[in-house]
């Protein structure tokens, strides 16, 4: 989140009705402001929805999150169902087989030792960079890079540190331990959850609740071409769209904005006969170098209850594209649906067991946490440290994740 409110002003309106603009609302009106909310579609939501299928849930966006007490109690307050994963095991695939550790004890030992005692040589924009003075190669390509793929779509080359991860930066001379122990951060007691019905209820649940408190100032069906003139204005668009709103009053800081990378997904829900052998396990990540066409594959039924009509049915999610296959976005669903189904069979024999598939694709899907990115950062906290009354927020202002998103929003005007 960058910016902050002016005070003085009790009047807010949070543009943009994805998750982030529904949590900074929801949390706004509780700190005592007067909230107009303008959504530009019918639904609210952005992103996320859930989808549900004679097969079972299938989601659009976000699956699961780390649970904070403050997520449980958002949950609790809003009368939602929190699931508990029902397994931890990640795995990432090497060689064509699933690990849960993919490195070997002699490349694991090299990459710790580097991790805890080598000492930075240079500034390490990059991750990249930054894993060529503290790690090894087999750990950037088997931990770190299918980590990052995971999260953001792209690999360590196009991964700024200081962006993606500040605490990580080490200054030349220092280890990460120096690093993380410049900026001590107080832990949470998490648990990977979901909700029960899906992510799209926590969006419905939201937008009852808001409708309720906020009655006509809920709006639904408006697109907001230039920014309100008065009060304060909490900016919860994608990056492209915030720069377009801005243009006629920042333009160094639209121009900043327009630059800011999304990476595109193809995200596949398959419902697939219990016969299928899917390994017990949150899910696998999948690295550059096993050549693959997909990133990674969530196991739906195995980490969380409900997730199927049926106790013979398996749901896994299938990620794609990202900056390593972003043109899958723009093929046709037939060639898509082959992709999903050669890679389903390569990594599990699965193919003929597939019943059903759901498939969303994202063209601007996730904000690529880079250089650029950091640069905009830069010339929004100088400008709006100067102007009180318009905050940025939203998946590309430092945290992409549900948790990191609601942590902020319910920092906002308390
Ligand atoms: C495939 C995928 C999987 C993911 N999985 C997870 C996960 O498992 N866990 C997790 O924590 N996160 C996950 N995420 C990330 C998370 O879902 C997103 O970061 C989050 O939903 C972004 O919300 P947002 O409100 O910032 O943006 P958006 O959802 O993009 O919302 C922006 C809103 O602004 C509205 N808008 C745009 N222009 C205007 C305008 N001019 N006027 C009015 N309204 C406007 C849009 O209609 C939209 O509703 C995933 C993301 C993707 C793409």
């Amino acid at each position: 989140m960058i910016g902050r409110l002016n005070t003085k002003e009790k009047k807010v309106t949070v543009i943009g009705g994805g998750i982030s603009g529904l949590l900074a609302a929801y949390y706004l009106h509780r700190h005592g402001y007067e909230v107009t909310l303008l959504e530009k579609q019918k639904q609210a939501g952005g992103l996320i929805d859930t989808i549900m299928t004679p097969y079972g849930l299938a989601e659009k966006a976000a699956h699961s999150f780390l649970a904070t007490p403050s997520m449980v109690s958002l949950a609790q307050g809003l009368g939602l169902k929190l699931l508990r994963a029902q397994t931890r095991t990640r795995y990432i695939l090497r060689d064509g087989q699933l690990k849960r550790m993919p490195l070997s004890p002699k490349e694991a030992f090299h990459a710790v030792w580097r991790f805890l005692f080598s000492r930075a040589q240079s500034d390490a924009q990059t991750f990249a960079q930054w894993a060529k003075e503290h790690l090894n190669e087999s750990a950037m390509n088997y931990l770190l890079n299918p980590f990052l793929l995971g999260i953001f779509g792209a690999t360590a080359e196009n991964i700024s540190v200081k962006a993606a991860f500040p605490r990580l930066a080490t200054f030349p001379g220092e280890r990460v331990w120096d690093a993380l122990r410049r900026t001590p951060k107080k832990r949470e007691k998490t648990f990977l959850a979901a909700f029960e019905k899906g992510t799209g209820s926590l969006v419905k649940a939201l937008s009852q609740d808001l409708t309720l408190k906020l009655g006509k100032n809920f709006v639904l069906g408006k697109a907001v071409e230039e920014l309100p003139r008065s009060g304060n204005v909490v900016l919860c668009v994608p990056a492209y769209e915030a720069a377009r709103l801005l243009q006629k009053k920042h333009k160094a800081l639209a121009r900043a904005l327009e630059k800011v990378n999304y990476n595109p997904f193809v995200q596949a829900t398959v419902f697939l006969e219990k016969r299928a052998e899917i390994p017990k396990g949150v899910g696998v990540l999948i690295p550059p170098q096993e050549k693959r066409k997909i990133l990674g594959v969530l196991f739906n039924s195995h980490t969380f209850a409900y997730r199927t009509v049926s106790q013979e049915l398996h749901s896994v999610s299938v990620f794609a594209g990202g900056s390593l296959f972003p043109e899958i976005v723009s093929l046709k669903e037939s060639e898509i649906r082959e992709i999903i189904e050669e890679e389903l069979a390569a990594l599990f024999h699965a193919r003929k067991y597939i019943r059903h598939m759901e498939i969303v694709r994202w063209h601007k899907g996730i904000p690529l946490y880079n250089e650029d990115l950091r640069l905009a950062w830069d010339i929004a906290e100088k400008l709006l440290a100067q102007e009180e009354g318009l905050i940025l927020f939203g998946n590309y202002t430092g945290e992409i994740s549900l948790r990191g998103l609601e942590k902020k929003a319910s920092q906002l005007g308390s």
